[in-house]
Formats: structure tokens, C-alpha cells, sequence
């Protein structure tokens, strides 16, 4: 699921064409995109072109025509998984250990600055256990440098979106579990492009480690800085991460757990977001992780969230929420709402009170509301509410004693709307 901001989709863009009207249809379409999600389930997932189809409005994919496994990467297991992979390489198991120092601890990449490997058959045995996975193929500054939006090109040239965001106190990532996306929600840029692929857990955090050696080298920001290391994580570049379960929480695993295993990032520091793929909410429920939960909803009724974020035709308003609230429940991790406010389409303040009735039906306190002005995509005639009216949607939901806030949208200026840096290189 994009985010708002700089690398985040959902902000980002222009809706369904308002003299359309989402809420002029009746349920046809909804129906049409269920029977297609039904037909891409009965497809064989290793019949797919390496072209990746553009999906007709309302189409759901949830299989990615394949491409072929990336090269395998220590970091797509854990430490026991890594000495059985040294083992079969013919190494000693203890060597899991030391390549997981240099990659985790050190964030080394060069097969020379790692010394305390044997000589002879170092580069051989780097290349076999750390291969570099994501090739940088364009670099994007905003917010006087603290902004960096970056393209990456993986092993078979699909490319992928990440963004380093550094404020006083901490350093944000917002990364990518998908090449494209199967969600299609028809505001997004990467939703529009389709789903290439599934990353796998490597790739997804190679884009943290990459991040954290930019930080290192002085890359992000003003050079008096101080370096930070990377504090918050944010899955809300290209892709839904809980239709990418496996490898999402095996990267979620290398994100979190104490180094050298994994980067040691605190699990607090961490955001899944989601369209709202109920089943896997629920399974990340069972996780009992402290990660925040971040559900882009939208709209609060199923008429214009059905044409908004087609994965509703499946998973209504409703069984989201509640599905939300068990998270709640279960992790005592106050969810976050995310509601691109797009003039004319779902500002209206009746929306503002249903969403305040809906929250509050579930209890109090569980939940905090970030309405997010759109990034308009250049050409697009869907634009963010105007300033009134975002204000009265906000004040609205406070009345219902909800907390909002308007989020920050970073790195506007540099192809905000995720996919759109991607597709344009
Ligand atoms: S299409 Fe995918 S990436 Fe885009 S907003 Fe929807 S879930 Fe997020």
C-alpha cells in the first residue's frame, strides 16, 4: 500500500472522474471485479507473459505473472536458515555469522573489506551469499536534501521505489514489497501499472540497507548533520506487503531482530499499511507484533470505497474496521486511518461524520484519523479539497472525539505519487 507524501500512492493522485460519479454505479462492477479476481485464482501462476498486463478498471491480481527468483541472499533467512545455506555451499556454518556482521552490523558490500573471510574464495563466497540485488538507476532530492527518493532496478529490470525522509530527531523509510501493484486503486500510479512481481524478502531489505549506507556516506541531508541511523520504516512504497505475506514478515524478521541476525530496528518503529486484505490482517493480527497498523481507507461507505480501492468489492468497510480493531486489541497498537481527501469525491462532511460513527461504534481510543491532502499527478483533473474543506473534515471528526491529523506530505515537488518516479525511468 503507498503512503502519503514523497514515496506514498494513496495522497498522491487523481480519482474516478467525478461527472462519472463512484456513487452513480450500481453494484455491477463490483460483481465484474470479484468474477476476475475469481479467474486470476484459477490461473496457472506460471503461465504469465514477462510483460506485465495493465489491468482493466476494478481488476484485482493476486498472482504476478513470474519472472523468475531473484538471486538467493543471506538476508532471505534467518541465521539458522544461513548456516544451512552455508553448508550446502560446502562452508562452514560458522561463516553465517560473519557475513551476517558485514551485512547487518557493518553494512559492507565489497568482498575486500571483509577480512576476517578466507582469502581464497572470498569474492566467490560474497557473491554467493550477498549478490547485489538492487542496482540504483535514479536519484531524486527534495526538502533541501532531507528527501530522497530513489529508483531501483532489480535483477530481471523490474524497478521499484524507495524514500529516505530525515527530521531533526529521526530518519524515515518508506519502502516497497511489490514490483507494481495487483490492488489497482485508480488513483495510484503503481496500482495503474499492474503487478509485475512479488519481491522477495532480500529485496525488500536491501532498500533499508542501501538507505542506511547513504545515511553513513553523508548522502542524505546537510553534511553538518549528524548521521542517524534509519528509526522508522514505513511499507508504503509500491505494493500491498500483506498480499506479499511471506516474504513481507521474513523481511520484517531481518528488520527487527537484534544484529547480527537482523538490523535491530525496534518493531515499534515499524508500519504495515494495507488496502484492507482482511485475511491477511488478521494473520498479521497473530503475529503479536507492536508494529502500528495503518488502514487506507478512504471512504466510509462501501458505495464509494467499492470504486476507490476495488479490494472493498471483496472486504467491505465494516469487516476492515473490525478486522482493525482485533489488531488493536490484540498488539494495544492504536491504529492509523489513512484518508486521501480529493475535492469533491470524498470530502464531504456527512463522510466525516459517518467515519467519526463507524470509529466510535468500535469503542474509544483505539484509532487516529490522518486525512492526507492528494498529490495531484501532472495532467490529472483530480485535485486535493480545498483548504475550508479539509478543514471542516477535520474538525468534523474531532467533534466525534476522533484524533486527526493532517499528514505530512514530504517531496511533493519530486514525483510524489509512487510509481510515477518508476514508470518515468
Ligand atoms: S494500487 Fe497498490 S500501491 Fe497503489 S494505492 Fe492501491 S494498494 Fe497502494
Amino acid at each position: 500500500m503507498d503512503a502519503p507524501g514523497v514515496a506514498v500512492s494513496e495522497n498522491r493522485t487523481p480519482l474516478p472522474d467525478p461527472t462519472v460519479g463512484p456513487a452513480a454505479e450500481d453494484n455491477s462492477a463490483a460483481q465484474a471485479a470479484v468474477d476476475v479476481v475469481n479467474d486470476f485464482e484459477n490461473t496457472d501462476p506460471d503461465a504469465g507473459t514477462p510483460d506485465t498486463p495493465r489491468p482493466v478498471p476494478g481488476q484485482l491480481v493476486f498472482k504476478a505473472a513470474r519472472r523468475g527468483k531473484p538471486p538467493r541472499h543471506l538476508a532471505d533467512t534467518d541465521m539458522a536458515g544461513r548456516r544451512e545455506m552455508l553448508a550446502e555451499m560446502g562452508h562452514k556454518p560458522f561463516r553465517a555469522q560473519q557475513l551476517s556482521r558485514h551485512y547487518f552490523e557493518r553494512f559492507a558490500s565489497k568482498a575486500e573489506d571483509m577480512t576476517d573471510l578466507p582469502q581464497d574464495g572470498r569474492d566467490k563466497l560474497v557473491q554467493d551469499t550477498m549478490p547485489e540485488l538492487l542496482t540504483t538507476v535514479r536519484t531524486l532530492q527534495a526538502d533541501g536534501g532531507d528527501t530522497v527518493k530513489r529508483v531501483h532496478r532489480l535483477f530481471d529490470g523490474a524497478l521499484v521505489e524507495s524514500v529516505m525522509m530525515r527530521y531533526p530527531n529521526r530518519v524515515t523509510m518508506c519502502i516497497s514489497s511489490q514490483a507494481g501493484c495487483g490492488m489497482n486503486c485508480p488513483f495510484c500510479a503503481t496500482g495503474q501499472a499492474g503487478l509485475t512481481r512479488n519481491l522477495s524478502a532480500a529485496e525488500i531489505v536491501g532498500q533499508v540497507v542501501e538507505g542506511i549506507r547513504m545515511l553513513r556516506d553523508g548522502e542524505v541531508g546537510r553534511k553538518e548533520q549528524d548521521p542517524l541511523r534509519v528509526s522508522n520504516i514505513v511499507f508504503m512504497g509500491m505494493g500491498e506487503a500483506l498480499a506479499n505475506y511471506k516474504a513481507t514478515m521474513q523481511a520484517v524478521h531481518r528488520l527487527i531482530d537484534p544484529a547480527p541476525e537482523g538490523l535491530g530496528i525496534s518493531a515499534r518503529g515499524l508500519t504495515m499499511s494495507t488496502v484492507g486484505l482482511v485475511p491477511g490482517m488478521r494473520k498479521f493480527t497473530q503475529e503479536g507484533l507492536p508494529i502500528t497498523l495503518a488502514l487506507s481507507l478512504h471512504a466510509p461507505d462501501d458505495k464509494l470505497r467499492d470504486e476507490l480501492i476495488p479490494i472493498n468489492t471483496r472486504w467491505r468497510v465494516d469487516e476492515a474496521l473490525d478486522a482493525a480493531r482485533e489488531y488493536f486489541d490484540a498488539t494495544g497498537r492504536r491504529i492509523s486511518i489513512e484518508y486521501a481527501l480529493i475535492r469533491d469525491i470524498n470530502d464531504q462532511g456527512w463522510r466525516a461524520d459517518l467515519l467519526g460513527e463507524k470509529l466510535n461504534a468500535r469503542g474509544r481510543g483505539w484509532v487516529h484519523v490522518n486525512p492526507i491532502p492528494l498529490n495531484p499527478t501532472p495532467g490529472s483533473k483530480w485535485t486535493a479539497s480545498r483548504r475550508g474543506v479539509e478543514q471542516n473534515f477535520v474538525e468534523r471528526l474531532r467533534a466525534h472525539g476522533i484524533p486527526t491529523t493532517v499528514r505530512d506530505t514530504r517531496g511533493s515537488d519530486i514525483d510524489g505519487a509512487c510509481g510515477q518516479l518508476a514508470a518515468a525511468s
